[in-house]
């Protein structure tokens, strides 16, 4: 490595030493992030907000596909309505922003910052729910909410974060738990086909599951240190909200009926978790499809003739073929210092275009995942590139995956249970309750985070307590 590269590397903090700080210093310096003025909040620059544009419109692509439309309703809601439903109102008292005052006057009814929208939704749809044959009604909203939690950190838990919630009412039961496990398989194929993220799907347990749910699903994803990362989460929010808010239908035997819910959600700490799943020594690893920048070319001896002609007729190529690309043209910083840069922030692919690559009629590419450099014909560029950017995906998935499996134990006893999760994610068997889960969480720091649908008893006995198992679940410390 050339000196100028190495004290370029080692601006990031090395993922062994302090792999915290290693998160830190490249959401910093790739710029998606800095912190905000008020404890816990973030701002999103370009480069993380690009990043998130691209994650919203693959994600809203798929909740179009599936039925539901975008709305939008008010940030502030009033307190009252957050303290009808009691399972809600006490999981979120302890995170809510309120808001006391307009202006001048002391409001008559605080208002709450909304820490999710269940609870005003609900208002509204009690007013709009006549018939049977307004069901089912399915609606999201790409907002932002507010919940004051302490320890923060940019993405992954912030105070204010951006995020899209999906909010819908259905006939029946079977129609409600059908629905909510559909958007959490949208979840999971958002994550492993989009993000190059492979997460484990599963039912929560009920201590970790959403405030006024009836169950929570989540999708649970693993940090490169072996940390856990709930990265989406479906509701189904049962009767509860429809009883307490008066949400009823007249239906087609002439009866009024309860309406059945769910709720599903996920953040700009799907941000974080790219981040953390696929990032290096260099910094930032993108996957293709939500990479802003897809391929970045640099062009080689610029000054000569034709040089900067064909880079930008090779990005016009490209870009007609649906692929992000950027050409660097910046004068006064040398290829070296452009090459480390492109690597830190992660672009996918970088090509190099110089005189006798012209000549030859070809271009250097160079995968930011293997860092392997190939020579590809300048001819079929498009189709190679695309060819290659699937390739970096793909890499990237597999990649994860044995991460995932190298750091996952099967454990029957609790010293297997203690050194595992030391280690990464603790597959075993649990007796289901709550105080067995709390002291679990005590001695050793991790929580349960999801049981597989597929159930499939290896052990009699609770991993912890020796009590009769009833769950198959994977325990884990996490973000
Ligand atoms: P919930 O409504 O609590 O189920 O949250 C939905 C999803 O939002 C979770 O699965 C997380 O991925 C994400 N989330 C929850 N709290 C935060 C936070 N403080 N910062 C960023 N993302 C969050
Ligand atoms: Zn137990």
């Amino acid at each position: 490595m050339a000196k100028k590269q190495q004290e370029f590397v080692t601006q990031i903090t090395p993922r062994e030493e302090n792999f915290s700080q290693w998160y830190t210093d490249v959401v910093l310096k790739t710029e998606m992030v800095d912190y905000g003025p008020v404890k816990g909040t973030m701002v999103i620059r370009p480069y993380g907000y690009g990043v998130w544009e691209l994650i919203q419109k693959e994600m809203d692509a798929r909740f179009k596909a599936t039925g539901h439309e975008n709305a939008y309703f008010p940030l502030l809601i009033p307190k009252s309505f957050l303290e009808r439903e009691a399972e809600h109102v006490e999981g979120f008292a302890p995170e809510v922003a309120w808001v006391t005052r307009g202006g001048t006057e002391e409001l008559a009814e605080p208002l709450v910052v909304r820490p999710t929208s269940e609870t005003i939704i609900c208002e509204m749809y009690a007013k709009w729910l006549q018939s049977w044959r307004d069901l089912p009604m399915m609606m999201n909203q790409w907002c932002n909410v507010v919940r004051w939690e302490k320890a923060t950190r940019p993405f992954l838990r912030t105070s204010e974060f951006l995020w899209q919630e999906g909010h819908t009412l259905h006939a029946t039961a079977e129609e409600a738990q059908e629905e909510t496990l559909k958007m959490l398989e949208v979840y999971r194929e958002f994550a492993e086909n989009v993000l190059a993220i492979p997460v484990f799907c599963g039912q929560k347990s009920e201590r970790e599951k959403f405030a006024g749910a009836a169950a929570t699903y989540s999708i649970e994803a693993m940090m490169q240190d072996g940390r856990a990362l709930q990265a989406g989460t479906s509701h189904n929010l049962g009767q509860h909200f429809a009883k307490v808010f008066d949400i009823k239908f007249l239906d087609k035997d002439g009866s009024h009926k309860y309406a059945w819910q769910t709720s599903w959600g996920t953040s700009t700490r799907m941000i974080g978790a790219i981040v953390m799943v696929h990032g290096d020594e260099r910094g930032l690893v993108l996957p293709p499809k939500v990479a802003p920048i897809q391929v970045v070319i640099l062009p080689i001896a610029a000054h000569k003739e034709g040089v900067l002609d064909k880079a930008y007729e090779l990005k016009a190529r490209l870009e007609a073929a649906g692929i992000r690309v950027k050409v660097d043209d910046r004068e006064g910083q040398s290829a070296g210092w452009k090459f480390n840069e492109w690597e830190m922030r992660g672009v996918p692919m970088r090509m190099e275009v110089g005189p006798r690559d012209i000549e030859n009629g070809q271009v250097v590419v160079v995968r930011r995942d293997t860092l392997e450099k190939e020579f590809l014909p300048m001819e079929g560029l498009e189709a190679a590139i695309e060819e290659r950017l699937q390739l970096v995906h793909d890499g990237l998935y597999q990649k994860a995956l044995k991460l995932r499996e190298s750091k996952t134990v099967d454990a029957t006893t609790y010293d297997e249970l203690k050194a595992g999760v030391e280690k990464g994610f603790v597959h075993a068997m649990w007796c289901g309750d709550e105080a067995c889960e709390e002291e679990i969480k005590a001695e050793t720091g991790a929580t349960t985070r999801n049981m597989p649908f597929e159930q499939k008893p290896f052990s009699d006995v609770c991993v912890h307590c020796g009590k009769p198992a009833k769950y198959e679940i994977y325990f884990a410390k996490s973000y």
